[in-house]
């Protein structure tokens, strides 16, 4: 049935002036450097080594405090913004990369980018000058797509996912599990991981069918040849559960809050688990399979909360 007539509220104009406004406002905290970034490290299960870190963007609004990125995020996608948004983020998230590499340390920065992102014909080239700018090279940076950012058009998400893979940089599938997704595309994206939902680790300890799937997920992305990461673990159980069922990295509120670099830096100093070097240092011993003790971990968890 087609309507052929709408409805007219007042709260509709007065939403209207309220996006219009917002928008206003994320452009200059785009331009004013009102943006930055908080980053969450993703440990090797098998090593016990932090061996990436995922970068998260918040808004230091003037007036309004921090801001999450569920609150702009969709107001940047729909208004235009988000590709000047994630050119920010990106340029930040590299910067952080060489200044860790500077320091020994070889954290490779995940920057998520949206459906908009993919569908830009130039994005591997920008993302090609941005590498050359920083002097980064392209195993320094992930990127994290969803799947439901891939078929909004999988034709020419597989074409730009293809280019980045081909300049060397890493792919993940993010939200694993959440989307619809063929396995056609799936295998054509030439992805290097896959992130299993949060939504199924929650409760993955206590809920059998959570479980079957985490369960099925890690195996399905290892006949593609893919590594898999679980995020959104927040306990000890699911932390052993996920080692049991041969997951390769972990993520979440277990380990560390996404938290500014500095508050990471102190964390990897005295957390069991180690970040990788690039060169051993004297004072240093290599990372053993202690480090992956779920109790080593209980001792140093950072509980900071960045929404607190
Ligand atoms: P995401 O990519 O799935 O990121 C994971 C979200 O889960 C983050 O929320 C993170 O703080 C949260 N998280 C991490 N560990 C746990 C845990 O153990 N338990 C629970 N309950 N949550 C956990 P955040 O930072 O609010 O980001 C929300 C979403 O915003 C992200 O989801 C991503 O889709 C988007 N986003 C964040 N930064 C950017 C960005 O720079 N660009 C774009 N396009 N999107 C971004
Ligand atoms: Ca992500
Ligand atoms: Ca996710």
């Amino acid at each position: 049935m087609q309507l052929d007539y709408c409805i007219y509220r007042d709260e509709f104009e007065q939403l209207a002036i309220e996006v219009h406004a917002l928008r206003g406002e994320l452009r200059r905290a785009i331009e004013n450097d009102e943006l930055l970034l908080h980053y969450q490290p993703k440990v090797d299960l098998e090593s016990g080594v932090v061996n990436g870190v995922e970068a998260l963007v918040r808004w230091q609004h003037p007036e309004r405090g921090l801001i999450y990125p569920d609150e702009f995020i969709p107001l940047a996608e729909q208004t235009g913004l988000i590709q000047a948004l994630s050119i920010v983020v990106l340029k930040m998230a590299l910067r952080q990369s060489v200044a860790w590499h500077r320091d020994n340390l070889d954290l490779s920065v995940a920057v998520n980018i949206s459906a908009c992102n993919l569908m830009e014909e130039q994005f591997p080239q920008r993302i090609a000058e941005l590498l050359k700018e920083y002097e980064a090279p392209p195993e320094w940076l992930e990127l994290e797509i969803t799947e439901t950012g891939v078929m909004t058009n999988p034709v020419l998400a597989v074409q730009t996912v293809r280019a980045l893979s081909a300049m060397g940089v890493r792919l993940a599938i993010d939200d694993f599990g959440t989307g619809y997704s063929s396995m056609a595309y799936l295998k054509k994206l030439l992805a290097a991981k896959i992130k299993i939902d949060k939504s199924f680790i929650a409760d993955m300890s206590r809920d059998d069918n959570d479980a079957v799937i985490v369960r099925s997920a890690i195996e399905l992305g290892h006949n593609l040849g893919l590594r898999v990461v679980a995020e959104g673990v927040e306990d000890s159980d699911t932390l052993a559960l996920l080692k049991t069922l041969g997951c390769d990295s972990v993520q979440g509120y277990y380990l560390s809050r996404p938290v500014p670099a500095v508050e990471l830096e102190a964390w990897m100093n005295t957390s069991s688990w180690k970040p990788a070097r690039l060169r051993e240092t004297s004072t240093e011993a290599s990372p053993t399979s202690r480090d992956t003790d779920t109790e080593a971990v209980c001792e140093t968890s950072v509980c900071a909360d960045d929404r607190d």
